[in-house]
């Protein structure tokens, strides 16, 4: 059966390449940033071809190894990067803010994250979805790791639609369901009805025996990792079960990542030897420790720092002032907690990159460009310009295992290129106005007046 659905998926894809190979271009601009040394060629070109970079130059060397006939794209002055890559969202949730009355009883998530799975059907969630990657894309984001939230296997439908040239978006890598231990996420739900409803996005797993189960049943839909809440409301998922779930994904070649946020749930997941920890809230000195010696990622969740709860809150709901000054206290708490972490991470000098964690819908703003508000704030938090895009470049493209596809821009690489007006070291918020997008070689977008 996987076979036969891999085969129809590379039939898919063959069938679209020999359709529409792009011709040769060269791609020139003021300069090229590359995030791994924080050089800067200036002036620079790249050279495309079948998608891939195949030369990265001056505009002179380029333009005389190019073939005759090439399409040149002159981006001015605009500084190019590597396409960038979002290493935590969620496409196919958007969850909006319920009222005060609901958050005060069931927090900001759960019953946007409850509407969508029991009111909508999977196929619209897809459809969401294939919106919100177009949006990803259009801002820069030209790969994505889909955390959960898929609606059974929607990110992995999207991935190959998307693959297949059926529809645009980034290059996804799909985690289908994520597994969550026994009363997880929906322990406030009525229990009578909750079983119904809870396996359109999470599979419970309690044993062993049961964690093997669920990974198989993940890998049944062509996933590219699987993800784990170890520590998310309900008991958490011990050592016994973890390793299980580990063992059986890089079984099948699968990298494993692991939100956990308490100290415990952390130290499950280092102890079982998960691939990445998210968010990763409580981790400390000894873990950040073991977490290098290991070669653990460490992905960092900007996504409540800088105001972002009260920006979202204001712009959708009525908040009485009691409300919102407690909201405004929760947000300089937040601050400080994400401040030292970001210090604590760069100390250790563990291995780490950035993900949005992006499931909310934010009003006037794009999934992309609200993903894009996430990164800038890691700057705030402390972090230098240069470590910032190397965590959703190079630094995330290793953690996916994806060296040698995407994250920099060098011969042999995929063709995802982006393009900022300005000097995205000296102002971060650059990686909100993203001007050019190129995927695979093919112009997503280019705002830049033509030169
Ligand atoms: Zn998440």
């Amino acid at each position: 059966m996987r076979n036969l659905r891999l085969f129809v998926a590379l039939a898919f894809i063959t069938g679209r390449l020999a359709a529409q190979t792009p011709a040769p271009t060269v791609v020139k601009a003021g300069r090229l940033l590359d995030p791994r040394t924080g050089n800067v060629l200036a002036p620079a070109a790249v050279l495309i071809e079948n998608g891939k970079i195949k030369e990265v130059g001056s505009p002179s060397r380029v333009e005389r190894d190019a073939p005759t006939g090439v399409k040149t794209i002159d981006l001015g002055k605009a500084t190019l990067l590597p396409g960038l890559i979002d290493s935590h969202t969620h496409l196919l949730l958007n969850v909006t803010v319920p009222s005060e009355a609901e958050i005060a009883r069931y927090g900001a998530f759960v019953p946007g994250l409850l509407l969508a799975v029991a009111a909508k059907s999977p196929a619209e969630r897809v459809l969401l979805g294939a919106q919100m990657a177009r949006e990803d894309l259009e801002s820069g984001f030209t790969t994505v790791l889909n955390l959960g939230h898929s609606g059974i296997d929607g990110d992995a439908a999207l991935r190959d639609a998307i693959n297949a040239g059926r529809v645009p978006g980034p290059r996804i890598l799909a985690a289908a369901r994520k597994l969550t231990p026994p009363g997880g996420y929906f322990q406030a739900l009525n229990p009578a009805v909750a079983e119904l409803i809870l396996h359109e996005d999470f599979l419970e797993v309690a044993s062993p025996e049961q964690a093997r189960r669920a990974v198989d049943e993940d890998l049944f839909y062509n996933v590219d990792l699987i993800k784990v809440a170890l520590d998310d409301d309900g008991i958490g998922i011990t050592t016994p079960v973890m390793s299980a779930i580990v063992e059986e994904a890089h079984h099948a070649r699968k990298k494993v990542a692991a939100h956990a946020q308490s100290k415990n749930a952390i130290q499950t997941a280092i102890d079982a030897g998960a691939d990445s920890i998210e968010h990763g809230n409580d981790v400390t000195e000894v873990q950040l420790k073991l977490m290098r010696e290991k070669g653990m990622f460490f992905d960092l969740t900007p996504t409540f720092y800088g105001g972002f709860l009260p920006e979202i809150f204001n712009s959708s709901i009525v908040m009485s002032p009691a409300f919102r000054a407690e909201y405004a206290g929760g947000a300089e708490r937040r601050r400080e907690r994400y401040d030292a972490l970001v210090e604590r991470i760069r100390k250790a000098g563990v291995k780490f990159a950035a993900g949005s964690d992006m499931c909310w819908s934010y009003p006037g703003k794009t999934r992309g460009q609200a993903s894009a508000t996430r990164f800038p704030v890691l700057h705030t938090a402390g972090m230098p310009s240069l470590d910032v895009l190397r965590a959703i470049t190079a630094n995330a493209a290793e953690m996916l295992g994806w060296q040698d596809r995407v994250g920099a821009i060098e011969p042999g690489k995929f063709a995802d290129l982006v393009a900022v007006e300005g000097d995205p070291i000296a102002d971060i918020t650059e990686l909100e106005r993203v001007r050019f997008v190129m995927k695979d070689g093919q112009v997503v977008r280019n705002d830049l007046a033509p030169h």
